[in-house]
């Protein structure tokens, strides 16, 4: 039976300066046009969430593939993940270094089915051995040295296709000024990225808070309560609010195609769409 399809966007939970907050939104409601036209010509939920991720590491706005922030050693290293959850089936990188598009990377994880995550150096092997080409490390780097960015926006996407299934996927070049090879909730299936046959979510705020409390699964699994989705999304941070002290942000969307976001940061550019309606952004 065909359902209403629906497709979510975030640009990561954090303050931000008010003068970028019109860019932004365009570039989430940009990445969300494009996943909901792969939706609208019968592309599944893994293919949307893929593409709009995908456009978002593009787009050096944001803390995700080009325009991430270097590490303490004053290299880039980026985490992603992503979720089929009518299967069941995950992939996941970490601390890579000269993927362009890590997203990318992690879906070839899911369709190889040997492993859900890989790190470093054997990601990178896999990347070439997959057909991939390895960029220069410096191509990560935007704007130039000496330029000021502000460093922030992980991006994640979840969506509905026609036939009912739901994806999830997250990217980030992490937090600012990290531990070399730290790797954070973005690349763990459960903790940044979650989707099953009833919802799927994909969160950003500080990686360290939301592995502790399991974030996305959690949410997943308070979604079986069947409250309304925007109280569920809700009550989601308060258990990371409660449990850690830390802050952070969430997208998450049921098998109804119902919508819901949550933040306890002062911004989360968002931009959602379900059927028959118009795209809406918020922040
Ligand atoms: N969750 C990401 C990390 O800790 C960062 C973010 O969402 O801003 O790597």
């Amino acid at each position: 039976m065909a359902v209403a399809r629906a497709l979510v966007v975030h640009g990561g939970a954090g303050a931000v300066a008010e003068d970028t907050v019109p860019a932004r939104l365009l570039g989430c409601r940009e990445a969300a046009q494009a996943g909901w036209t792969v939706l609208i010509h019968g592309g599944s939920a893994v293919d949307a969430v893929e593409a709009v991720v995908v456009i978002l590491e593009d787009n050096p706005l944001f803390n995700a593939g080009v325009g991430s922030p270097p590490n303490s050693d004053g290299q880039i290293e980026l985490d992603a993940s992503i979720m089929d959850g009518a299967r069941g089936r995950a992939g996941a990188v970490a601390a890579v270094k000269r993927i362009k598009n890590p997203i990318r990377l992690a879906r070839r994880v899911l369709q190889d089915q040997r492993h859900i995550l890989l790190t470093a150096d054997g990601a990178e092997r896999f990347a070439q051995a997959s057909g991939m080409t390895l960029c220069d490390p410096q191509d990560l780097i935007y704007p130039p040295p000496g330029h000021r960015q502000q460093r922030h926006g992980t991006v994640g996407c979840v969506a509905l296709d026609r036939a009912g299934r739901l994806a999830a996927a997250t990217s980030t070049g992490g937090i600012a000024n990290k531990y070399p090879g730290r790797v954070g909730d973005s690349a763990l299936i459960g903790c940044g990225t979650y989707a099953n046959r009833d919802s799927g979510v994909s969160c950003t705020g500080i990686g360290e808070a939301i592995i502790r409390v399991v974030l996305a699964k959690t949410l997943v699994d308070l979604m079986r309560l069947d409250v309304p989705i925007q109280v569920t999304a809700k009550q989601a941070i308060g258990i990371l609010a409660e449990q850690t002290g830390d802050a952070g942000g969430l997208i998450v969307v049921n098998q109804r195609g119902d919508v819901g976001y949550a933040r306890n940061t002062t911004h989360m550019p968002v931009c959602w769409v379900r059927e028959g309606g118009d795209l809406v952004t918020d922040i």
